[in-house]
């Protein structure tokens, strides 16, 4: 029997999604490992025990993971998981860190090699194992959808013997992977769709997505390291809000996407600009578990304004969509996993000199080895969650794929990045 891998069902956070699919398991197994996959791992994600099965699984229970070599899942594993996982267990999640260096710390103690799939560099041999984009891309998705559903008016224009319905006028704030899925979703639905960003490369894949890309003359650029985008000065802020006051008032559905790393979300909407919203408009923050873009916003609440605007505020938002987050997280995974092993003696084989590695691995050997931690590797007091340190620097992303993040086509990607840094979280969601 060669190595083992298990898949347990998520118990933190009500997480719905499955870090394995039925196509993941035979690709595990074609690679010579055992694979053992938790009761009902992935009932919420639509995948039956007998999908696991006929893929080559075995099906088990939550104490199977103390004979696993591997284990994959979606979320940080809990204290009482790291219980039974044995020394020296490879565990590949999403561990939300920052913030969490006490839980990193005791990763390091129970012995375990743990990769921070978040961490993954934008590179060009690491894209199939990219989980924030696979996710935040079904997320832009689910916010237009999440949207239409609190709407109660049509988002295409129809012309009809009775009349005409009017298009509904979507406003997306954040043109990243999330918010131009959001475009492309919004404009296959048949609304007016108009979109601001402060990186000016985000213009013209706004508009190569048929929406209108709106930004402020005194904001030429703001484009930061990585292709991401830095904090705005007071003076821009201003410039921006300026701009976007007037507009949000016309408009029925605003989305905003927006994110700084290292940095709390910046604030987009305020409440003067939520007010001046009619009434049965609805907006969505999906930046609500970083502390929101728009005033008023509550995670995992759906809040009704005194003028009567909701704002939808949902947490794990690709865990609204679990069926498909769950086959492309479970596909991210396999490939990042796939890079480790040696395919002749079927067996794990890390290459501790691999960039991918170097960027992702967190714990090793009994001790906290990403350099933005290892600060906090022999202490199990947290940092303080209020000021976390610094980003990394990152190269800047010569090639934007905006048809790939908006329409799932492949992009070739230039940037190098290391470990990316989500800003301070005020809510439990993740992912
Ligand atoms: P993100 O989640 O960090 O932020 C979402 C968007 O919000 C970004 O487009 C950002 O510019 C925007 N934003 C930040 N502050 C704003 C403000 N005040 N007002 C309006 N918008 C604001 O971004 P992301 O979706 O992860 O994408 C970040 C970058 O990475 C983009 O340039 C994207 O094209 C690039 N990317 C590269 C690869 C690759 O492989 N090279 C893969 C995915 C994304």
């Amino acid at each position: 029997m060669g190595q083992t891998i298990f898949v347990p069902r998520e118990v933190a956070g009500n997480e719905p999604r499955v870090a394995a699919s039925p196509d993941t398991v035979k690709r595990l197994v074609g690679l010579g490992f055992g694979v053992t996959v938790e009761k009902e791992a992935g009932s919420l994600s639509r995948i039956p025990d007998e999908d696991f099965k006929q893929a080559g699984a075995a099906i088990g229970k939550a104490a199977d993971a103390a004979r696993a070599d591997v284990v994959l899942k979606l979320r940080r594993p809990t204290d009482a998981e790291l219980k039974t996982y044995r020394k020296g267990a490879v565990v590949i999640a999403t561990m939300d860190p920052y913030g969490n260096e006490a839980e990193v710390a005791a990763m390091a103690k129970a012995g375990i090699t743990a990769f921070a799939m978040e961490f993954m560099p934008r590179i060009t041999r690491a894209q199939s194992m990219d989980v924030l984009s696979s996710q935040a891309n079904l997320a832009g998705y689910r916010a237009v959808i999440d949207a239409a559903a609190e709407y109660d008016r049509a988002l295409p224009m129809m012309m009809t013997a009775a009349g005409t319905v009017p298009a509904a006028k979507v406003f997306v704030m954040g043109a990243g992977v999330a918010g131009l899925q959001a475009i492309a979703t919004a404009r296959r639905l048949g609304a007016v769709v108009t979109a601001t960003d402060v990186r000016a490369a985000a213009g013209e894949q706004v508009a190569s997505l048929g929406a209108k890309f709106i930004m402020t003359d005194a904001l030429k650029d703001a484009s930061g390291e990585g292709g991401y985008a830095r904090e705005l000065t007071d003076d821009e802020k201003k410039a921006q809000a300026e701009l976007v006051a007037d507009h949000i008032a016309k408009q029925d559905i605003v989305i905003t996407t927006a994110l700084i790393p290292g940095r709390p979300a910046p604030r987009l909407v305020s409440g003067e600009m939520v007010k001046s919203m009619r009434p049965g408009s609805i907006i969505v923050d999906l930046a609500v578990e970083r502390g929101g873009n728009v005033e008023g916003a509550k995670a995992g609440e759906v809040v009704t304004t005194a003028n009567g605007v909701k704002i939808l505020g949902h947490l794990n938002v690709p865990g609204r969509v679990a069926a498909s987050a769950s086959l492309l997280y479970a596909r991210n995974l396999f490939a990042f996993l796939e890079t480790m092993v040696d395919k002749e003696k079927k067996a794990l084989a890390i290459d501790f000199e691999d960039e991918l590695v170097k960027a992702t691995m967190l714990t090793h050997d009994g001790a906290v080895v990403h350099p933005n931690f290892a600060g906090s590797a022999k202490g199990t007091e947290p940092a303080s969650k209020a000021a976390p340190k610094k980003a990394p620097a990152r190269r800047k992303a010569a090639a934007k794929p905006a048809s790939e993040k908006a329409a799932g086509a492949g992009a070739k990607r230039t940037s190098t990045a290391s470990a990316r840094k989500p800003a301070t979280r005020k809510s439990g969601g993740e992912a």
